[in-house]
């Protein structure tokens, strides 16, 4: 499978790079970065220390967007809807990491995906997506007995809060209760809150040093808790995912997925459009 990296010159965008020359089921064929980068004609393969690739680091989508058969775009939500109508006028595939997305951005990828495959993940990594899983069961066990808390943390660098990772986290949850996240999620606390509601479902955000991101959700009840914990200790465990996804989406010509279909562990509310 030919995969190009959107974002490549970017923390994720180079682990990319080395994710897709590691993984034999796909090849590196284009990388784009962003007009005026000083790395912009650079081989990808030498920025990230892995020997010359023969693929220079574009900074157009439009101009390579047919050398590879599927796009990994890892950037920001403002690029990320230009680059889906690039793929889309294209017929290229796309996986989607950028998180911070918004209703109408999510609703034009929704759109987009009618025509082209478009896998779209807040979170990459295996493990989290296992925890997603666990997370249903979870719930579905415990019900409406416990108070339901979502905290995570990540490094100081990261521009959007609470993390997609979490908010995922907090739509499995809500969708499994029958509840609707947007009226029950609660983003941190201060002052005279007044006594804990127990249909509400709690965010806290950490953003210190390097921390690569670590998810809790933690449902207590009176008596005992129960805590499901996710940590990353390697931006890898995201590029090998993301890899995985771009190698499994080249069989689909059509359609929004997400990681739980990469994995096949797609069930009644832990993917896209599925509570
Ligand atoms: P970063 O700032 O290090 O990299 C972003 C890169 O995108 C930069 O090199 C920037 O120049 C480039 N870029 C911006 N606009 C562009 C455009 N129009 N065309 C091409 N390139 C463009 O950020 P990062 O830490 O690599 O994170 C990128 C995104 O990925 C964030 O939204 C982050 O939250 C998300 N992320 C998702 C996952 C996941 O598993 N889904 C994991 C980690 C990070």
């Amino acid at each position: 499978m030919k995969v190009g990296i959107i974002g490549a010159a970017g923390r994720m965008g180079r682990i990319l790079i080395e994710a897709t020359i590691a993984n034999p089921d796909t090849t590196l064929a284009a990388a784009v970065d962003v007009p005026g980068s000083s790395l912009i004609g650079a081989d990808a393969g030498e920025l990230v220390g892995q020997g010359h690739a023969g693929v220079a680091l574009a900074d157009d989508l439009a101009a390579v967007v047919k050398d590879a058969d599927v796009f990994i775009d890892f950037t920001v939500p403002e690029a990320t809807v230009k680059n889906i109508e690039v793929c889309r006028a294209a017929g290229t595939r796309l996986v989607i990491g950028t998180t911070g997305l918004n209703d109408e951005q999510i609703a034009g990828l929704r759109a987009a995906s009618e025509e082209i495959a478009i896998c779209y993940a807040p979170n990459y990594s295996i493990g989290v997506n296992l925890c997603f899983k666990l997370l249903e069961t979870a719930a579905a066990v415990l019900q409406d007995e416990v108070d339901i808390e979502v905290i995570e943390a990540h490094h100081r660098h990261k521009i959007d809060a609470p993390s997609g990772t979490a908010l995922r986290m907090g739509e499995v949850v809500a969708q499994t209760l029958g509840r609707d996240l947007k009226e029950v999620a609660v983003y941190g606390r201060e002052g005279r809150t007044g006594e804990r509601d127990r249909k509400t479902i709690g965010f806290e955000t950490i953003r210190a040093g390097d921390i690569v991101g670590d998810h809790t959700v933690l449902f207590a009840a009176d008596g005992e808790r129960v805590e499901i914990t996710h940590k990353a200790s390697s931006r890898m465990a995201f590029g090998r995912g993301a890899v995985r996804a771009a190698a499994w989406l080249g069989s689909q010509d059509k359609g929004l997925f997400d990681m739980q279909d990469v994995l096949g562990l797609a069930g009644d509310s832990a993917g896209w459009g599925k509570g």
